[in-house]
């Protein structure tokens, strides 16, 4: 693909290639479907897009990555990043990994339709693989086409950038952007194909490194490659551990399991349901990646799941997150056994994030409640009748703990009726005499709690909105933003960008934002179910 016009702003980005100058490649420089063997990637160049148009993008990202407003509204932006020209320097490359699929191992996945474009190093030193969601087949992409539609990549976008300021470790997005392209979806998987609009999204993240990027080089005994790309690993992202050696490969293990740890703390806070936690999509930094069918939790339900391939089993419920992030590091442990040869080892690491979470999740709750720390002989009951509760009556998870802020737990009669307005407010489900009772109870024992820590009223409100949003990438603001893209209008995407750019502040002008799901969303398609076809 020709580099052109040298004057664009893109061309003068520093690109330092790390990866794939230090990592062992693919020889075959040809685009074809096939199992690729003692290689962490394969060259792929992007498919050219018919007609580029950015839909948005991100200012936090641009600003990273040193690019101006001017540049990212100009055509070469586009045309960059729909896969259409690779600038100076950009290198295009799919990565290979394997992974284990709803619990069974389903051998090389790869990069089937993300094409890496290099690393950017900015002027703080700070280190960005930039990669192409969507822009054509890669030898990974097995029997699909490599290629995205819309209302997918529009998800993928608006959730990266929401997930990031609220706090949760995420890959980043720089944009999405129409390719002018027509992809045919199935989504229903139920025999009606229709047209939709193509779409790439541009993601940014330190590495796009996967436990299925180890696991695979394990699965065909290829100790070699196993080894480079966990000295590699350990080097570029994990500087402070030291040189690689057999103890520092352990602790190298236990952070991961930290890491991955605190970023399902992170997701119990927020109310986020991955939905397809197989070990490809599992990153190595803990960073949440691959946006497929996730979804927000609305009324408190631990056993929901959005994605409609899980429907079933319900692995990858809200309530499962955990149990099934400490499977995956089990079975990233497998594959690093042959390195370390320490099954004892690594087994103590793995409580590394039992530990992580056990802890991160007892203080999130706290957290959440107002209260100081928390008291496992008190404030585990208090917890789960909590939970109980908001299960029962079908409450909004984050209207509930928002409001909550807002109630004086110092007071008798007055905050309870305030209390249970509130949670009759909030809830999808009109109370029921029992479950005011319940309500009742909960709260009287919530007040003697909180009035323990001696918080000053302001103090305390302060301190709960600081960890419970107001605004959250609701599953039908999501869809209602995707209708009007579909429609050419992208005023609604931008807008949800620019509101969950603050989603713990008050925004008086946009407060329909945080209403409570709608009727109409509870079965439409998109807002409450979700397949993977995207
Ligand atoms: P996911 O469920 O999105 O993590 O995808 C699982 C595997 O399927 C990964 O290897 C993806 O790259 C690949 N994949 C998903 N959708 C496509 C597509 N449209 N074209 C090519 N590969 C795909
Ligand atoms: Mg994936």
């Amino acid at each position: 693909m020709p580099t052109e016009n040298d004057n664009s702003a893109l061309d003068n980005l520093n690109f330092d290639n790390r990866f794939v100058r230090e990592l062992p490649g693919d020889p075959e420089p040809d685009n074809f479907r096939r199992q690729v063997y003692f290689a962490c990637y394969s060259w792929a160049l992007p498919t050219p897009a018919k007609q580029p148009q950015v839909l948005a993008y991100s200012q936090e990202v641009a600003d990273d990555l040193g690019l101006s407003a001017e540049t990212c509204e100009s055509e070469d932006f586009a045309r960059v990043f729909a896969g259409s020209r690779l600038a100076k320097g950009m290198e295009a490359y799919a990565l290979c990994y394997g992974g284990h699929q709803f619990g069974h191992w389903a051998g090389q996945l790869g990069d089937g339709r993300a094409i890496n474009l290099g690393e950017v190093v900015n002027s703080r030193n700070q280190r960005y693989t930039l990669q192409l969601k969507g822009a054509g087949l890669t030898p990974y992409s097995r029997s699909a086409d490599g290629l995205a539609v819309l209302r997918s990549s529009v998800r993928e976008f608006l959730c990266s950038e929401a997930m990031h300021h609220l706090g949760v470790p995420t890959t980043r997005a720089l944009s999405v952007t129409l390719t002018g392209q027509q992809v045919v979806r199935d989504m229903f998987y139920d025999g009606n194909p229709q047209r939709e609009a193509g779409a790439v999204v541009c993601r940014v993240a330190q590495s796009f490194t996967r436990f299925g990027s180890f696991q695979i080089f394990t699965a065909r005994d290829d100790l070699d490659s196993l080894k480079k790309l966990v000295d590699y690993t350990i080097r570029t992202d994990f500087p402070e551990l030291g040189e690689p050696s057999i103890p520092v490969y352990l602790n190298w293990f236990k952070e991961v399991c930290r890491k991955t740890a605190e970023m399902v703390v992170h997701w119990q806070r927020v109310g986020f349901v991955h939905g397809v936690m197989n070990t490809d999509n599992m990153s190595i930094l803990g960073l949440t990646i691959d946006y497929g069918p996730y979804g927000w939790l609305e009324n408190y339900d631990p056993d929901w799941t959005p994605n409609t391939t899980d429907a079933q089993g319900r692995r990858y419920r809200f309530g499962n997150q955990a149990k099934i992030a400490y499977w995956n590091l089990v079975q990233l442990a497998n594959a690093l056994y042959p390195l370390i040869m320490r099954a004892e080892s690594l087994q103590q690491a793995l409580l590394a994030f039992t530990e992580t979470f056990d802890a991160g999740w007892q203080a999130m709750m706290a957290a959440k409640l107002g209260l100081i720390g928390f008291e496992p002989s008190e404030d585990e009951a208090l917890v789960n009748e909590l939970t109980q509760l908001l299960q029962t009556a079908e409450t909004d998870m984050t209207l509930f703990y928002r409001q909550l802020a807002d109630i004086d737990v110092s007071t008798g009669a007055d905050s309870l009726a305030q209390f249970l307005a509130m949670l009759q407010q909030t809830s999808y489900e009109p109370l029921t005499d029992d479950g005011i009772e319940q309500a009742t109870r909960w709260f009287e024992a919530y007040c003697l709690r909180s009035q323990r820590d001696s918080r000053l009223p302001l103090e305390r409100r302060a301190a709960m909105n600081a960890v419970n949003p107001r605004y959250v990438l609701r599953n039908y603001l999501a869809q209602l933003a995707i209708d009007q893209a579909e429609q050419g209008d992208f005023a609604l995407v931008r807008e949800l960008l620019e509101v969950l750019r603050n989603p713990y502040a008050e925004q008086p002008d946009k407060e329909s934002f945080a209403a409570k799901r709608p009727d109409w969303a509870k079965q439409r398609a998109g807002c409450s179910m979700l397949s993977c076809s995207s």
